[in-house]
């Protein structure tokens, strides 16, 4: 079993795939930590050329965990779990996601997770923004996870605390959402892609749709 989840910054998809993955004792794999551990990467190196990004992610030492209760990421020997969810890697991170041979890397290592999970016996939820079309097309179900913009600044704004103010919140989703417009087309769904609107939705009512998705 497969399940792809794609969507915007803010949609829930992470908190929606780990769930169904805790509900269906799959494996969980958060394809943006890749990208996000990268943009740590070119940040500690002082690096922002392309060639020097594609030599970084081709070089990189990159462990994901792969369990949903802890899914710690490591880079070339540090712990980056916590470091890669900071406000700069955010504002950066598209930089490094818009290279196509830095995308064409982390697809394959995406991919051999996927291998590696199903070879093991288990069944793996992967969230991002081009699972369902380019990582695993090929997965059991495929989700687009949609959100009104005010649902997801005000999801992102609880995350982040009440500290961080909500304008500036509304600033960071909508800037993530223009620089990766070029990195994948996740605003509508490709052929066989279930879109899910999460708007109205608590996070357990997410999770039994894509549950019921997959039959279970
Ligand atoms: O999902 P998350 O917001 O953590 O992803 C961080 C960034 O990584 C996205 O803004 C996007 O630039 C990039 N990304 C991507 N393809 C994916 C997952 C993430 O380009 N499959």
């Amino acid at each position: 079993m497969v399940i792809a989840i794609d969507g915007p910054s803010g949609s829930g998809k992470s908190s929606t795939a780990k769930g169904v993955a805790r509900r269906l004792g799959l494996a969980f794999l958060d394809t943006g930590s890749m990208y996000r551990a990268c943009a740590w990467q070119a940040a500690e190196d002082g690096v922002s050329d392309a060639a020097d990004l594609v030599a970084l992610a081709r070089a990189a030492d990159l462990q994901v965990g792969t369990d949903p209760d802890d899914a710690r990421v490591r880079m070339n020997g540090t712990d980056v779990t916590e470091a890669i969810r900071l406000p700069q890697i955010s504002a950066e991170v598209s930089k490094v996601a818009v290279v196509p041979e830095v995308r064409g890397e982390l697809v394959r290592r995406q991919r051999e997770i996927v291998a590696d999970t199903l070879a093991g016996g288990r069944g793996i939820v992967l969230e991002g923004r081009d699972t369902t079309t380019v990582v695993t097309p090929e997965a059991d179900v495929r989700v687009l996870l949609v959100a009104d913009p005010d649902a997801r600044v005000a999801r992102r704004h609880a995350e982040l605390g009440e500290v961080v103010d909500v304008a500036a919140v509304s600033d960071q989703v909508i800037r993530r959402d223009r620089d990766d417009s070029t990195v994948a087309a996740f605003t509508e769904a490709a052929d066989g892609v279930v879109v899910v609107d999460s708007t109205e939705l608590t996070l357990e009512q997410v999770v039994d749709a894509v549950v019921a998705l997959a039959g279970k």
